[in-house]
């Protein structure tokens, strides 16, 4: 897959056509080439990222010619499908380790162009995108969202509109992954409200994209689409970065 081009109107505006780092050659994160646009190179692009049958529910690989896998055949998520840019393996587990808890906003670019060019198709059904929350005082130990770093971004790019305050989440839940199916549901119950009456009002008859880092159980994406949908979204479609290989519950 061929890097999609940073950003559609980059000579419209002397603002937006000088100055952005992203735009010069910089070495690839994963393979240190000197690359223009700066993040990813396509040579790696090809061999990390190759284009794969997936679920359309869920994201999972499946092998070709199979839509929707066995688990949403027997049990859909509340999300009527599910897009991912990547596999959650190397080396994407290490970037977007490196985007989230090591201050790396500079991924946020090349990842959201791959999250795009994952969803070049599906953002046709798609008016409004937004992301999964995180919880106050992990937004203040972070100082960004990732999530909604690559939403934004990846909106710009359908030329969709963005908004970060669709969801409120009212508590973290850490160790989501070490917990069983029944303790996810649990813990998470309620843990995400929608906005306010503004938001409420935006999202009303929606068909909206919801944004998150990565998909392992999907319960945390799917306590977010039962928030957006009492809101009154239409439909809600997850875009995320990177799959899990393993279905957990
Ligand atoms: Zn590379
Ligand atoms: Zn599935």
């Amino acid at each position: 897959m061929e890097a999609p081009h940073p950003i559609a109107d980059r000579h419209a505006a002397p603002r937006v056509a000088r100055g952005r780092w992203w735009q010069w050659p910089a070495p690839c994160g994963v393979c240190a080439t000197w690359t223009r646009p700066a993040g990813l190179c396509a040579d790696c692009l090809r061999r990390f990222a190759p284009p794969v049958p997936r679920c359309r529910r869920c994201a999972i690989r499946v092998p070709g010619g199979v839509q929707v896998c066995g688990s949403c055949l027997h049990d859909p998520p509340r999300f009527e499908r599910a897009v991912a840019a990547f596999d959650y393996a190397f080396p994407w587990d290490r970037v977007i380790a490196a985007f989230k808890f090591r201050d790396g906003l500079e991924w946020a670019a090349p990842l959201a162009w791959q999250l795009a060019a994952a969803t070049a198709a599906d953002a046709a059904e798609v008016d409004l995108v937004t992301a999964v929350p995180l919880a106050d005082a992990r937004l203040r130990e972070r100082g960004y969202n990732q999530a909604w770093e690559i939403a934004h971004r990846a909106a710009r790019t359908h030329r969709l509109p963005a908004r970060h305050d669709l969801l409120q989440r009212l508590r973290d839940t850490p160790r989501q992954m070490q917990l069983d199916k029944r303790q996810r549901d649990a813990n998470l119950r309620g843990a995400f409200m929608p906005g306010d009456a503004a938001a409420r009002r935006a999202v009303h008859g929606r068909h909206v994209a919801l944004v998150d880092d990565v998909l392992t159980t999907g319960t945390t994406a799917g306590e977010a689409t039962r928030a957006l949908l009492e809101a009154g979204a239409r439909s809600v479609q997850l875009w995320v970065l990177a799959r899990t290989a393993r279905k957990a519950g």
